[in-house]
């Protein structure tokens, strides 16, 4: 039941009286007060970052939510966990369980939640556990190769994440697909103040023994390298050296080699390595403005590292060669160049091995083709982002967000819809913002913002951020949810905190301003030709299978699909994978900036309340009816409010439904009765049955 004795305010807020934005506010509050952090909306999940381990998970409570149904106790992911399993494997309907939230809010732990509430119900015996432990080891892999310490979270993810999980008929797990999405590599290279790079970086420098080290030509400490910030090198509670050794251990579980752990690791130092190369002041021989290489030794270690001259490492980082039909010309880089070069080649490598861990993961735990399978995919993806100064990430991201919006809004209301059809009741219309005029103007074939950063990119000629943007002014200043400093007219007001190079778009969560610096080189996404050739020189079996452009005979002078091209292409692949499953969603909210428990600043909670449209979502689902439940349990919880089913009643359930309704002064339209459910429109009606039993009791 929704409104269980002990709990604090109202456990669904479907039930909130009167519905608007400070009750909700207040409701969540009162209940994060008091470590009551899970609050459904319907069989959403509203997760609060409680930041203190709360005496709820484990054995003990996974046993209880898997013994009862989604009312019956306490809100809980395990009961969404649970509800979303038992229909996987009983009604053999495939799942998705999205979760979304901002960075820091309890997404990642939320998954983990997910992912042992499952491992624990679904099955036993050797094999099984197997592919669970191989399911369930493959975040600690991911999380030291994509997670680092952020400002708002010591733990952050730095790419998105969907994780397919494959069960056979009876419900056993037969493996699983992982798909990463956009990972951060910008900060291979440069991190904020109080942030640090990947994890494993660390951990490999704590954690590896004086044999290693020597081996992988690295030293321990971690100052003397300039991709890590000096600063910040150490997080609280977190210990890099054990980490490190699970790690390993975790890549071994999967079905890494031994080889392929140090290969892996080589790649890692061979970044670190990287970083080094080249300072900038010691560069600038004379004032003369062409690079050269200042620290030798360093390019003669990599060289030793990965099998490479390092007479081609130097080339390739100080010269360009420009390749047109009939000749070759090679230019000598400046030292502004050299350097970007240099960063680039770092972030590639380094997003490349992470793709290829993610790919060597996924052929361990995949499941051979033409297995009868079904489906339960988790989704950890960042959330809705407006940052001080917003680029071509926050944009695509944002995008995203969008796109699972319109599954969101689409989905809920279908199930709705289906639930009525079900019961057999008739549908009321619902009016709600359709996104779709927002998502069309990002990703239109030929006419969005995506089609029309692509077609700057490939065009000749001179083209520049602000030639990208004055396109967009061109084509869009008519558009209601575009607007910029240039489009903006009388009818709208002037805005001087817009500065020239941005354009904002009206996002269903609220107005963002992006600035256009840097799209088209973020979109187009190029190495040197001379670098990724350099790349595929190398002897080292896995750099070399990073770099498969790098390979002369095989350059063809077909670009690749552009970074904007590619997400596109990946978000509609995801679209389609979540539309084909029964959706379940865990909305996760920060309370405050400081990773402190206890502390609740409804400001923070109350924007992230309108990203994750709480309100709309509440609103949506009792546009029809606001509660419903099955006649058993109804009847259980109401029979003493009549003297026809107190103390005794032979009839069935909804008879005896009924007749309780029937002797309470309640208006007809309150009311329907469904095939197996009883729905009741406004929470009013419940709060006057609950009044009733109250008195009765
Ligand atoms: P996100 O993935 O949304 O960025 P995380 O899941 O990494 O956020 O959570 C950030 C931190 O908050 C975790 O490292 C953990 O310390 C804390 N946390 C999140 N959820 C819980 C929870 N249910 N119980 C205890 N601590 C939590
Ligand atoms: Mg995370």
């Amino acid at each position: 039941m929704p409104l269980l004795e002990g709990s604090v305010g109202v456990e669904d807020l479907v039930l909130l009286e009167p519905l608007v934005e400070e009750s909700l506010l207040k409701n969540l509050q009162l209940r994060y007060e008091n470590k009551e952090i899970y609050t459904y909306i319907g069989n959403v999940v509203i997760s609060v970052n409680p930041y203190q381990q709360l005496p709820i998970y484990g054995p003990e409570y996974i046993a209880k939510y898997q013994d009862c149904t989604f009312y019956e106790l306490k809100p809980h992911i395990y009961a969404l966990a649970n509800v979303a399993y038992q229909s996987l494997r009983d009604r053999d309907q495939d799942q998705c369980i999205l979760i979304t939230g901002e960075s820091g809010s309890g997404k990642t732990e939320a998954s983990k939640l997910v992912m042992s509430y499952v491992a624990a119900v679904c099955g036993k015996g050797e094999q099984v556990n197997s592919v669970k432990e191989q399911l369930l080891q493959s975040n600690p892999v991911l999380e030291a190769f994509g997670n680092a310490k952020t400002i708002r979270n010591n733990n952050s993810s730095r790419f998105g994440k969907y994780m397919d999980i494959e069960f056979d008929f009876k419900g056993s797990p037969l493996g699983g697909v992982i798909t990463n999405y956009l990972l951060e590599k910008s900060r291979v290279v440069k991190q904020l103040k109080g942030e640090r790079n990947f994890h494993i970086f660390y951990q490999l420098l704590a954690g590896a023994d004086a044999q290693l080290l020597k081996a992988l030509k690295l030293e321990r400490d971690t100052t003397g390298y300039a991709y890590l910030n000096q600063e910040t090198s150490r997080v609280d509670g977190m210990d890099d050296a054990s980490s490190f050794s699970a790690v390993q251990s975790a890549m071994a579980v999967i079905g890494f080699s031994e080889e392929e752990i140090r290969q892996v690791l080589e790649v890692t130092a061979l970044v670190l390595k990287l970083g080094n190369v080249m300072v900038a002041d010691e560069f600038q021989a004379n004032g003369i403005p062409a690079s050269g290489i200042c620290d030798g030794r360093g390019v003669q270690e990599i060289g030793e590292l990965v099998g490479l001259s390092s007479e081609e490492l130097k080339r390739a980082l100080c010269s360009r060669t420009m390749e047109t039909a009939k000749e070759k010309v090679v230019t000598a880089l400046n030292v502004m160049q050299a350097q970007y070069a240099r960063d680039a080649l770092a972030k590639n490598i380094y997003s490349r091995l992470f793709n290829w861990i993610v790919n060597r993961i996924n052929e361990n735990i995949k499941v051979g083709i033409g297995e009868q399978k079904k489906v339960m995919g988790v989704l950890d993806i960042y959330g809705f982002e407006i940052l001080e100064d917003n680029s071509f990430e926050q944009f695509v991201i944002n995008y995203c967000n969008e796109k699972l919006q319109q599954v969101f809004i689409e989905m809920t209301l279908k199930e709705e819809q289906e639930e009525y059809k079900r019961e057999g009741i008739p549908w009321t219309k619902v009016d709600y913002f359709d996104n779709g005029i927002i998502c069309n103007l990002i990703e239109h074939n030929q006419r969005g913002i995506l089609a029309m950063l692509d077609e700057e990119c490939l065009r000749p000629g001179v083209v520049s951020d602000s030639t990208f943007l004055a396109k967009l002014n061109q084509l869009f200043s008519k558009h209601s949810h575009y607007e910029s400093k240039v489009t903006q007219n009388a009818q709208r007001q002037y805005d001087h905190t817009m500065g020239l190079s941005c354009f904002r778009i009206c996002h269903y969560a609220g107005k963002v301003t992006y600035n256009v610096t840097s799209f088209i080189d973020k979109n187009n996404d190029l190495l040197f030709r001379d670098l990724s050739q350099a790349m595929w020189k190398a002897q080292h079996p896995l750099i070399r299978s990073l770099f498969p452009e790098g390979n002369p005979k095989q350059a063809s002078l077909k670009r690749p699909p552009t970074a904007g091209a590619q997400f596109k292409s990946s978000v509609a692949i995801l679209m389609k994978n979540l539309y084909s499953k029964n959706p379940n969603y865990i909305r996760c909210i920060k309370p405050n900036e400081h990773q402190q428990r206890g502390q609740f600043s409804s400001d923070l909670v109350a924007t992230q309340a309108q990203y994750l449209g709480l309100l709309e979502n509440v609103r949506v689902r009792r546009a029809g009816y606001a509660y419903r439940q099955g006649y058993g349990p109804f009847l259980e919880r109401y029979r003493l409010l009549s003297r026809s089913t107190w103390p005794r009643w032979n009839g069935g359930d909804r008879e005896g439904a009924e007749k309780v309704l029937g002797e309470l002064s309640i208006s007809s339209g309150e009311l329907a009765f469904g095939k197996t459910k009883i729905f009741i429109r406004s929470p009013r009606t419940l709060f006057y049955l609950e009044e009733q039993r109250r008195l009765r009791l």
